[in-house]
């Protein structure tokens, strides 16, 4: 609880991606000290999504990898599909969601917008929310460019958009009281973070511009970035703000550090400082 907004993460489990996708021009020899990777070099991931109630609206921030894989990327990626689970043991019901914010809709952010109904037709998860993405990243993921079309699996947004449950965006806005999306260029040309006043604190869901806490350094940018010359820019930008005012980042894809503060460390260069339990 911080102030009146209740903030939890939710998980749909942890999968596989290859390290050197993850860090991009980063020797391995100085990221391998922070995370190690496994005899094939994958490394273990997260699936955070962020529920935030305030008393009048219920938010889900991101969707996991969901259910739809087909066998072969089952395999590669060994993810779990526990988001529902997760929802079950916090107490929280699919049909309470009244906002689902995707940052972007790479296949493991909008996972579980959608399910295969026994007809094998995807219909929504949350049948309560309107859901909300930048135009121009639907209009990315409707491009189907050979760089990064097996990252975006047309049945977690077309059918929402058919039905007119997802609302589109064109740029910054403010998405319910205290609740808005602010647009960061570089991992795609479209991806919104999600910023988040809870009482006196400022919280910010900043997806795959920073994915985990061993992301903090502003040139350790994952080789899946588009653009990572805007990536760098962005993180910059990022903590111009987030440092000084003690932002609650959250990180998509760390399992272990799902939130922390970010600081200057000793070496002059951000770091993630977990919070006390
Ligand atoms: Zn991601």
């Amino acid at each position: 609880m911080l102030g009146d907004t209740e903030l939890i993460i939710l998980s749909d489990g942890t999968y596989l991606l290859d390290g050197g996708a993850m860090f991009g021009v980063v020797p391995k020899t100085l990221w391998e000290k922070r995370i190690k990777a496994d005899e094939r070099n994958l490394l273990t991931m997260g699936l955070n999504s962020l529920l935030i109630r305030n008393g009048k609206q219920t938010v889900l921030v991101e969707t996991g990898i969901g259910p739809k894989l087909n066998e072969k990327s089952r395999q590669i990626h060994q993810n779990q599909m526990l988001l529902l689970e997760s929802f079950r043991r916090a107490g929280v019901s699919p049909d309470e969601i009244d906002i689902v914010i995707n940052t972007h809709l790479h296949f493991d952010h909008c996972g579980w917008n959608t399910y295969y109904d026994s007809d094998g037709k995807a219909v929504p998860t949350f049948p309560n929310a309107m859901y909300y993405v930048q135009q121009g990243e639907l209009d990315h993921a409707h491009e189907q460019h050979e760089r990064d079309r097996v990252s975006y699996l047309t049945d977690n947004y077309d059918p929402l958009v058919r039905s007119g449950q997802m609302r589109l965006l064109r740029g910054g806005s403010e998405i319910a009281p205290g609740i808005s999306v602010e647009v960061y260029p570089g991992h795609t040309r479209d991806m919104q973070a999600v910023n988040i006043k809870a009482g006196d604190t400022k919280v910010c869901y900043i997806s795959d511009l920073i994915p985990t806490s061993h992301h903090t350094d502003p040139t350790w940018v994952m080789g899946y970035d588009l653009y990572p010359l805007e990536s760098i820019n962005n993180r910059h930008r990022f903590y111009r703000r987030a440092i000084p005012e003690k932002w609650l980042v959250v990180f998509t894809h760390d399992h272990e550090v799902p939130w922390a503060h970010v600081e200057i460390g000793e070496k002059g260069k951000p770091v993630a400082r977990a919070l006390e339990e």
